[in-house]
């Protein structure tokens, strides 16, 4: 079982450390890690008890709604109406069980999603490099550090380069902390023990090795967190708007119920009788079971996009999702394959020339191409780790050595590393410093305008000389940048001893053009996302030529465009006091070039700020404020860093941009499907309530008996309803702009449809009400059951009108769900069964009905649908 570890890791020498987890820097061998592991636990925070399966049951009778159905029972009891009391007991049941085992299946999915995105770490075990789930490590343990990774438990460092930490997790402290590997005091404060990492804090620079000395609760995380951690009940925004509504129906129902009691009492109606249609009424119009609905298809939801590899994080994602106005996105390797290949160099030997270097060929002096391998593969960090391939441009790198005849293997033998500067977005460049000979060789790799900035000299053949005219060497990279490649500038220095500013007399040896290519779904996946009113944004560190030709080529921009449409980052710092004019023109933009990460934040704020729901794609460490502060953050399984994954709202498991599409359309969809269900649902229940209403002040016998409502209200409403929360949507759900995310889930559009689709069913069953009782002067019971027959038929019908006005009337979202027709089936058998078995037939007061009388149920249930779609399509009510 897990044990306490009370040591002060950070009082220890890298020695001693070592011994005391008996362990070396090559790591714990597999055997050892398993027996740590029966020791020590999992390396997990230990939730509070989950809710039992009990208490979910127990709590789902804890509802407004089950309190007024209770009422009812209790009054059908007192009247000692039994059948009538435990047909509502019934119905209690049924809506509890129905909440209940929804609800078991959206905490079963939500933790089953957890599961298919696992925390992992580089540890070293058996002396190799492996990717763990974090939660299998165990004190001893050697961990591999690199910028962006989430440190997956508390760890003393054994090498630390350029090592920087956040640790605001933790202390608050939002400033990155300096790490190194000295010993430290015993009263050192946890926010300065600096050769500690601790659990939760995230690498916002550099990497480093460290042993971990503390796992699961026993980290600093774990003992803070100790007293706050609790299952949360998951309610989604979705979920309390329907609360919200239902609440609202609720006394709207009991209203409404109650002037229908009285008025059919007045009108010299039996008042017993009304009153038991009323208790009836006002059960079966309470909408009980909308805010689960909401959940189970938002959970379903995210069952069927996890399929699709993109992984939801939080349920309520789903639902803003639909609302996404604009979505910010990197441009390598989501817009473009991350296959990068280097395609053409420019350097100078007799003059500035470019050449494709495709052709494996460079025709220079050896020395001159010999530096340019020196600095290609030194101030690199691919090829080092066999199982990680690393940055595809450092890669494409180490293959325009070899595609050369460079040797970068022994290159990096001869000339060992001393010293990193790993690569930072917000400088854009990499410097690293080895050893050549007895001398000191810095080599730098980076953005063009950065490098050209720090290089006073220019490697000329085998010349070295004064760097004049660094404008040629912009318009000849621009020029490069253009054709849509990604530039890198490379330079170098040979100094006697360690340079105290490296980035200082640097020689400029050429720039590297690297190709590309835009991904081919992408172009098409643009396009929709126009005709779907979601603004696509290119938010790169690129150079803005690049971005422009990429751009083009995916149909972002039009070709040629001019330039308002691209924004250059350093023209984006200070947004506080812009006119509205430049406002408008950076809204109006579809491509930010150059910008740095906080630039990236700015501009999500901008957007917000004018109302804009926005999704942003990310996935370095420094992406992790803009991705939180996002409405919808999304980072790429692949590519992306543990930070960003951690505060991403959505992860796409195979880093691609189509898969946003897929889940924006899910999001739409799994909304529209829960107002189809809503809107169905009410105006069945409204059909209900005002043709009982109508019959009770008039002098026609009632068409619905009490019973029969409460049939009905289990029966036809139900099976339907939540039958259209499972379709899977329409085809012009990405035809139509996005969901404002004030929007009521019912609008005032969708109001009007309700009370035109309940108009039509009440017609149909008082018309037959009257035409059997006035005019064929039939029994009072063959009217109530040709008048029931006829809501039933009338309320089945209902579904078709559900379909959007957009799409046919034949093939639309609504005939494609297999569900609906499943739902329709179900319901008439249940139907006809109810009226074989003897029991259920006495209780339902059912008699047979002779084939005309059948017929005209047909005829008048069947007249609804034309009545509704005729109202529909001529009122043209917004949203329907
Ligand atoms: P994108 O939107 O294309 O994904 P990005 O925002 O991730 O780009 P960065 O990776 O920050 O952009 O790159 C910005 C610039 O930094 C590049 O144009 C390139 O000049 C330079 N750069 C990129 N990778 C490296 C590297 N490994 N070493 C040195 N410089 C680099």
């Amino acid at each position: 079982m897990e044990k306490k570890n009370t040591i002060n890791p950070h009082t220890y020498s890298i020695d001693e450390i070592l011994k005391h987890f008996d362990c070396n820097e090559n790591g714990l061998s597999s055997e050892e890690a398993v027996q740590r592991q029966e020791r020590y636990g999992l390396n997990v925070l230990e939730k509070k008890k989950d809710k039992s399966v009990l208490y979910i049951f127990a709590e789902q009778f804890l509802d407004p709604i089950i309190y007024i159905l209770a009422a009812a029972m209790i009054l059908a009891f007192i009247f000692q109406d039994w059948i009538e009391g435990f047909a509502v007991l019934f119905v209690i049941l049924m809506t509890t069980l129905i909440g209940f085992f929804m609800e078991l299946q959206a905490i079963r999915s939500v933790e089953a999603l957890q599961k298919l995105a696992p925390v992992k770490s580089r540890v070293l075990r058996n002396s190799e490099v492996q990717n763990i789930e974090s939660s299998l490590l165990v004190p001893g343990d050697i961990l591999i550090l690199e910028m962006g990774d989430v440190i997956p438990a508390d760890a003393r460092l054994l090498d630390s380069n350029g090592l920087a930490l956040k640790e605001a997790s933790l202390t608050g402290e939002s400033h990155q902390i300096e790490k190194n590997t000295d010993k430290l005091d015993k009263e050192t404060p946890l926010s300065d023990q600096s050769n500690m990492v601790f659990s939760s804090t995230i690498v916002s620079r550099g990497n480093g090795k460290a042993i971990v000395t503390g796992t699961g609760n026993n980290t600093k995380i774990g003992e803070i967190s100790k007293l706050t951690r609790e299952a949360e009940k998951v309610r989604t925004p979705l979920e309390k708007k329907l609360n919200i509504l239902s609440r609202k129906l609720i006394w709207l129902t009991l209203i409404l119920a109650a002037l229908t009691t009285i008025s059919g009492y007045i009108q010299g109606k039996e008042l017993l009788m009304m009153i038991k249609t009323g208790i009836a009424l006002a059960v079966a119009a309470i909408p009980e079971g909308l805010p689960i609905v909401a959940t189970i298809s938002l959970a379903k939801g995210m069952l069927r996009l996890s399929k699709e590899n993109v992984i939801i994080k939080k349920l309520e994602s789903v639902e803003t999702l639909g609302e996404v106005g604009v979505l910010c996105t990197d441009k390598t390797g989501t817009l473009t394959e991350n296959k990068m290949v280097a395609s053409s160099i420019v350097v100078q030997n007799e003059r500035l020339e470019t050449f494709n270097i495709q052709n494996q060929d460079l025709p220079v002096p050896e020395e001159q191409k010999e530096r340019l391998f020196q600095v290609a593969a030194l101030c690199n960090n691919a090829g080092f780790d066999k199982e990680n391939s690393g940055d595809p441009v450092e890669e494409a790198l180490l293959g325009f050595v070899t595609d050369l005849d460079g040797d970068w293997e022994r290159l990096r033998q001869d000339f060992p590393r001393i010293k990193e500067y790993p690569f930072d977005t917000e400088k854009k460049r990499m410097l690293t410093i080895n050893q050549e000979n007895s001398d000191v060789l810095v080599c730098v790799k980076g953005a063009m305008e950065t490098v050209l900035k720090h290089c006073d000299y220019l490697q000329t053949g085998v010349e070295v000389i004064d760097f004049g005219n660094k404008e040629k060497w912009l318009e000849e990279g621009e020029r490069m940048a253009s054709n849509g490649l990604r530039t890198l500038a490379l330079a170098y220095n040979s100094v006697k001893e360690l340079p105290s500013e490296p980035m200082s007399n640097l020689i400029l040896l050429g720039l590297i053009g690297f190709e590309d290519p835009p991904r081919k779904d992408v172009a098409q996946a643009i396009e929709t996302y126009r005709n779907a009113g979601v603004k696509v944004i290119m938010v790169t560190g690129d150079h803005p030529n690049t971005a422009q030709k990429i751009g083009e080529e995916i149909n972002l921009i039009k070709s040629g465009s001019n330039s308002e449409n691209i924004i250059y980052g350093a023209d984006f710092n200070n947004l506080e006091n812009i006119s509205k004019e430049e406002e408008k023109k950076l809204l109006n933009a579809s491509i930010f070039a150059r910008m740095i990460p906080e630039q990236k934040l700015n501009l999500v704020n901008l957007y917000q700020k004018n109302n804009l729901v926005v999704g942003m794609l990310g996935d370095g460490v420094n992406d992790t404020p803009a991705l939180k502060k996002a409405d919808i953050g999304i980072a790429m399984g692949i590519r992306g860093t543990e930070a960003a994954k951690e505060v991403a709202d959505v992860i796409l498991m195979d880093d691609k941009f189509t898969s946003t599409e897929l889940a924006i359309r899910q999001g739409r969809n799994i909304f529209e499907n829960i107002r189809h269900f809503v809107v169905f649902l009410l105006s069945c229940n409204l059909a209900e309530i005002i043709a009982v209403a109508i019959a009770s002040i008039s002098s026609l016998p009632l068409p619905l008996l009490p019973l029969q409502i409460l049939f009905l209200n289990l029966v036809t409403d139900v099976f339907p309803a939540l039958a259209l929360g499972m379709g899977r949507g329409s085809k012009n759900v990405m035809k139509q702009p996005p969901r404002l995310s004030d929007e009521p889930i019912i609008t005032s559009g969708r109001w009007k449809a309700i009370v035109a689709y309940s108009l039509s069913i009440t017609l149909a069953v008082i018309a037959i009400t009257w035409y059997a009782y006035s005019f064929k002067q039939y029994h009072p019971v063959i009217v109530n059951n040709m008048a029931f027959y006829t809501l039933i038929l009338g309320q089945l019908l209902n579904v078709f009108n559900l379909a959007s006005r957009e799409s046919s009337f034949i093939n639309n979202e609504v005939t494609r769900n297999k569900w609906v027709w499943g739902a329709i089936l179900l319901s008439l058998l249940i139907v006809v069964t109810a009226y074989w078995i003897p029991f259920l037939n006495t209780m339902l007061s059912l008699q047979p009905l002779e084939i005309d009388q059948l017929l005209m149920v047909i005829l008048f249930g069947g007249f609804t649908v034309p009545l509704s779609q005729l109202i529909k399509r001529t009122a043209h009510f917004s949203g329907n």
